[in-house]
């Protein structure tokens, strides 16, 4: 078994369609909404957690790929620049989800992408800009 973050957008003509009942039923995938928003159009995008078989997870997200989802890997969508960063800890007093923490021998910061939640809070804490999440 794996668990693994996908972000997921939604073109309006996929809206009506039960994915979620398809990855459960077909693929055995157990599925954790993390974020869900809904555009004008109907266009929508979510974070998911599905964890099941690795195999049937590929499975799920072809069938996806295949209904006109666009799906990837959190980590995909996530940009930092790590190599500007300057050790502040600004950003770990706001990511709750535990996926930005310091290390406390070396004091140098570290990131767990797959804890992210896409909150969004750390882009306006870094005051180097170093965060960038491609969500929509
Ligand atoms: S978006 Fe930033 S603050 Fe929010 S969970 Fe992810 S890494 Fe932490
Ligand atoms: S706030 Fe920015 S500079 Fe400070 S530790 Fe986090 S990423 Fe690095």
């Amino acid at each position: 078994m794996v668990k693994k973050r996908y972000i997921l957008n939604f073109p309006p003509e996929s809206g009506d369609k039960p994915l979620s009942y398809h990855l459960v039923r077909d693929y055995d995938i157990r599925i954790n909404i993390l974020k869900a928003e809904v555009y004008p159009g109907k266009r929508g995008s979510l974070l998911l957690e599905l964890q099941g078989k690795k195999e049937n997870i590929e499975k799920g997200v072809k069938y996806l790929t295949d209904q006109h989802v666009v799906c990837e890997p959190l980590e995909k969508r996530i940009h930092f620049e790590e190599k500007k960063c300057i050790d502040c800890g600004n950003c770990t007093a706001v990511c709750f989800a535990g996926a930005l923490t310091m290390n406390r021998e070396t004091w140098k910061l570290e990131f767990d992408k797959s804890k992210c939640v896409v909150c969004e809070l750390c882009i306006p804490a870094c005051p180097l800009h170093l965060f960038e999440i491609d969500f929509k």
